[in-house]
């Protein structure tokens, strides 16, 4: 397949433009995508046609927000293969859903000498709340490290991982070095312990098939926005016994059953973790996302995006002094891709190729344990979708090798 015949361009606005005088190669895919005209248009019709608050009304408009918004929920549930919609909660987004788990099960359950288990490569989002949850409560945080090539140590996770460990939180995509973690293999582990395990597939969700019953995860958090969704919604996925056994998070509309002067029972599954009006119009356009994916096909999204990383990791890594965080081998590697030219800052190098029009990150990506252990305070990130073409790789090359001619670093 030649991934300059792009079927998809056409539907993302955003991508046919032009920044400086340049064609845009959006490469920050990490951070966010952008949205296809379908699931901008399912936001202009639910605004025009159905907006509504759900649940209570009995009118007309009221019952189609609350179909659309079940239905998306559905569309959710088919999408990760849960067994039921009873475990699938609409959050703001990933972060969200993590400090939820930490905030009921981990409030729930930690005790003084505890371990919580996650790894060095976490996003700050599946870090700090551990690590509160651990301060607050007296527990240990344990760090599963890195193998030398920059994949997770799942000989390092089977030592970590004890008969005092409660909670396992893993990444199940890596947001900077590009790989994707045995989530399968530790949920095993942790379960084989007493454990849950908790996954965040924020970097996961949007990029491969994704089947939480296969994968055995407990609970699995993941963002709207990385999948082409409006921003502001995002999901958790919680085992239906768990979920029904945790205190709500917040309190407020929506989520009780009976309230009393001084005693309130709450809503069943998944209504006891959606307090207030909640992101409706945002839980439609993700349904809408989830069309659009499953129109390319999943496993079309990680065959293009494979095909994208086998084409550009050799050009970059054979560039003199770029340095490429991660595996080197384009087999080991999903389409985020982190590196540093030797002698530049990496918001130097983004804020050259953004004059050539290439969308890159530069920063620690919310990962400063990580950028510790990598021996560096922050990397440039290009980051592929399937919608990206060689020729947005092509240009990203040609505008690291002109950045280098610029700056006078080394030989081109
Ligand atoms: N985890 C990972 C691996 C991520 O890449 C991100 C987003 N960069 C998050 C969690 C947090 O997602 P959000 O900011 O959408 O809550």
């Amino acid at each position: 397949m030649d991934n300059n015949t792009n079927n998809y361009l056409a539907d993302f606005p955003a991508l046919n433009q032009r920044v400086n005088d340049e064609r845009l190669a959006y490469l920050d895919n990490a951070a966010t995508v952008q949205r296809p005209r379908q699931v901008i248009q399912a936001l202009v019709n639910f605004y025009d046609q159905d907006n509504a608050n759900v649940h209570r009304g009995v009118h007309t408009l009221a019952e189609r927000a609350t179909k659309d918004y079940e239905e998306a929920r559905k569309k959710v549930q088919k999408f990760i293969n849960a067994s039921s919609a009873n475990e699938i909660i609409f959050t703001k987004g990933c972060t969200d859903g993590l400090n939820l788990v930490a905030a009921t099960y981990g409030e729930q359950n930690i005790q003084p000498g505890d371990e919580i288990v996650i790894s060095i490569m976490e996003h700050h989002s599946n870090l700090i709340p551990w690590q509160q949850l651990a301060k607050e409560k007296g527990a240990t945080l344990k760090y599963i490290e890195l193998t030398p090539d920059g994949e997770l140590d799942l000989a390092d996770a089977k030592k970590k991982i004890t008969d005092k460990t409660k909670i396992v939180a893993v990444t199940h995509t890596s947001n900077v070095l590009g790989t994707v973690t045995p989530l399968k293999e530790l949920a095993t582990i942790a379960h084989q312990h007493g454990a849950v395990i908790v996954g965040d597939g924020a970097q996961a969700v949007p990029h491969m098939p994704v089947d939480v019953q296969d994968l055995d995860v407990d609970f699995y958090a993941f963002s709207g926005h990385k999948m082409m969704s409006p921003m502001g919604i995002g999901v958790l996925y919680g085992k239906e016994n768990l979920l029904r056994a945790i205190p709500p998070y917040q309190y407020g509309g929506e989520m009780i059953n009976d309230v009393h002067r001084d005693e309130s029972t709450w809503a069943d599954i998944p209504f006891k973790f959606e307090a207030g009006t909640q992101n409706i119009a945002g839980a439609v356009g993700l349904g809408a996302a989830i069309d659009y994916l499953n129109g390319v096909g999943m496993d079309r999204i990680v065959q293009k995006e494979q095909e994208l990383v086998n084409y550009v990791l050799p050009k970059l890594i054979a560039i003199p002094d770029v340095e490429v965080y991660g595996p080197q081998s384009p087999a080991k590697h999903t389409g985020v891709i982190a590196f540093n030219i030797k002698g530049l800052h990496p918001h130097d190098v983004a804020t050259a190729l953004d004059m050539d029009g290439v969308a890159v990150r530069a920063g620690h990506h919310c990962a400063q344990p990580l950028m510790e252990d990598l021996g560096v305070t922050a990397t440039a990130r290009a980051s592929f979708y399937f919608y990206n073409t060689k020729e947005d790789a092509d240009q990203l090359i040609n505008a690291i090798k002109e950045t280098k001619e610029f700056f006078n670093i080394g030989t081109i």
